[in-house]
């Protein structure tokens, strides 16, 4: 992969122009690892952290959110729709673009699969094309470009590959941090299989420990659960998860309860409330894995050999019958014959990317209609742990906290990190939060497992 870091010049085609693409664009938050005025305050029994760090997903311009979602009343077929190509000219992939998979790595992928077959059909080897960003929907549609005989250049916003796939690697820390996407259920064979092929370690998070108020208790029965959203999933209308509970008898607000749908809001980033019955996506079932090794060299991988622009944030796309002109946050502008965006939901929702002609109504009515979620994730370590519970999954049960769900590395990396994970509205609120507060917050949710 070339990466270019100050400066990339480039031949805009048929020797129409070249331009010099500035990197200029400073990479955005998530990323501090903060200069304190104050120290966080631990609560009793839970010592001061030697490290933290912590996403913001949910303020972050070039993500603006965490996963896409579909929300009560709205057809999955929305996603179907936004992934149509316009005139043959733009195509979209990305996680929102997938109905299979939405808001996951296997989604992210599976989409650039899709978009690089669909491409293909109307395009000829030689043809130049933009990829604007360099998530993994990016990375696997140009390279799939590449292999056959497209010139593909990848515009990406940030001074960095991965997108919301972010491994941050620091000295100080044991394991790098993983502030966006690492987890895997059990059965995403296809997806472990890539990154294991692709020399990232994966561990698996055995046992589950349900910690209420007083101490804990049974783990929660999900059937009840999962039996109210199959008897919803099967009604004539669509409800939301809350509502499809409520219908079962189920109260949403039950402590249970209310630990199952963090699971649910942890994994989709949206409320019950908001979430469609219909689609939203099973509980978490078997162990979940984890990769323990940064993320970063799978993606660099991927656009091995692919001309990609750092700091290249895209502010227009311009496109007619003829091809497609590229225009840059910094003014300049490049043809191409055709441009795969894949950009996150929530970036289109902004409408931060301008497109002339605008797009079709099909395409604006999905991006409005389609939700995007809301989840934030917290990194913590200590040189000595303060818990004894060797379990690697945690939930709160009935217990007013700001981070329900806490994975313990401890037992499958023998190192001393606890990761918080937060959904929906909360993880919108958390992230506003400053980052005295934000780890005040995470280590009272953690006073629970003292
Ligand atoms: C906190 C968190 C935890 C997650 N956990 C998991 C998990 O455990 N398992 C899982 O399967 N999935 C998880 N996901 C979801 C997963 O990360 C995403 O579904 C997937 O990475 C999306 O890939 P993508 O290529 O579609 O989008 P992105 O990775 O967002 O790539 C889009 C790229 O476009 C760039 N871009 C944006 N605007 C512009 C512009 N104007 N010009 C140029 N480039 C632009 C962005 O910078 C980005 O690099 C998680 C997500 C988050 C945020």
């Amino acid at each position: 992969m070339r990466i270019t870091r100050r400066t990339l010049l480039l031949g805009a085609g048929a020797g129409v122009a070249s331009v010099l693409l500035a990197s200029c664009t400073p990479e955005p938050t998530p990323t501090p690892t903060p200069t304190r005025t104050r120290e966080p305050e631990p609560p009793p029994g839970v010592p001061a952290p030697a490290g933290s760090i912590r996403s913001t997903w949910t303020t972050d311009p070039f993500a603006l959110g965490a996963a896409s979602f579909t929300p009560v009343g709205v057809l999955a077929g929305n996603r179907l729709a936004l992934g149509e190509s316009v005139d043959d000219r733009v195509f979209f992939a990305g996680e929102a673009t997938d109905e299979d998979a939405p808001g996951t790595v296997r989604g992210a992928i599976s989409s650039g699969a899709r978009v690089a077959e669909e491409l293909m059909i109307p395009a000829s080897s030689g043809e130049r094309v933009a990829v604007v960003g360099a998530g993994l929907a990016g990375a696997t549609a140009a390279a799939l470009l590449a292999e056959r005989g497209i010139e593909v250049t990848v515009f990406e916003a940030r001074d960095r590959v991965g997108g919301r796939v972010y491994s941050r690697v620091d000295d100080s820390w044991p394991v790098p941090v993983q502030l966006g996407a690492w987890l895997f259920g059990e059965d995403e064979t296809e997806v472990l299989d890539r990154l294991t092929s692709g020399d990232v370690g994966i561990v698996d998070l055995a046992g589950e420990l349900w910690r209420g108020p007083d101490g804990d208790i049974d783990p929660v029965d999900p059937q009840p659960f999962a039996a109210a959203i199959t008897v919803a999933q099967a009604a004539p209308e669509d409800s939301s998860v809350a509502d499809a509970l409520t219908a079962a008898g189920i109260d949403p607000a039950d402590p249970a309860t209310a630990a199952l749908l963090a699971i649910l809001v942890a994994r989709t980033g949206a409320d019950a409330d908001r979430l469609s019955s219909w689609f939203a996506p099973p509980l978490p079932s078997g162990e979940p894995k984890a990769a323990r090794d940064s993320l970063t060299p799978f993606v660099e991988h991927a656009l091995d050999g692919v001309q990609v622009g750092l700091s290249s944030p895209v502010a227009l796309i311009a496109y007619d019958d003829t091809g497609v002109s590229v225009r840059l946050a910094t003014g300049e502008a490049l043809s191409f014959d055709r441009v795969v965006v894949t950009a996150p939901l929530g970036v289109l929702q902004d409408r931060s990317i301008e497109f002339d002609p605008p797009l079709p109504f099909s395409h604006r009515g999905a991006i409005s209609a389609l939700g995007m979620g809301a989840i934030e994730t917290v990194w913590l370590r200590w040189d000595e742990p303060f818990w004894e519970n060797e379990e690697a999954i945690w939930h709160a049960v009935g217990a007013d906290v700001a981070i329900p769900t806490w994975i313990n590395l401890r037992p499958a990396t023998g190192e001393n990190v606890l990761v918080g994970i937060v959904g929906g509205a909360a993880a919108a609120e958390f992230a506003e939060l400053d980052e005295e507060a934000a780890v005040e917050a995470a280590l009272a949710a953690l006073s629970l497992y003292v």
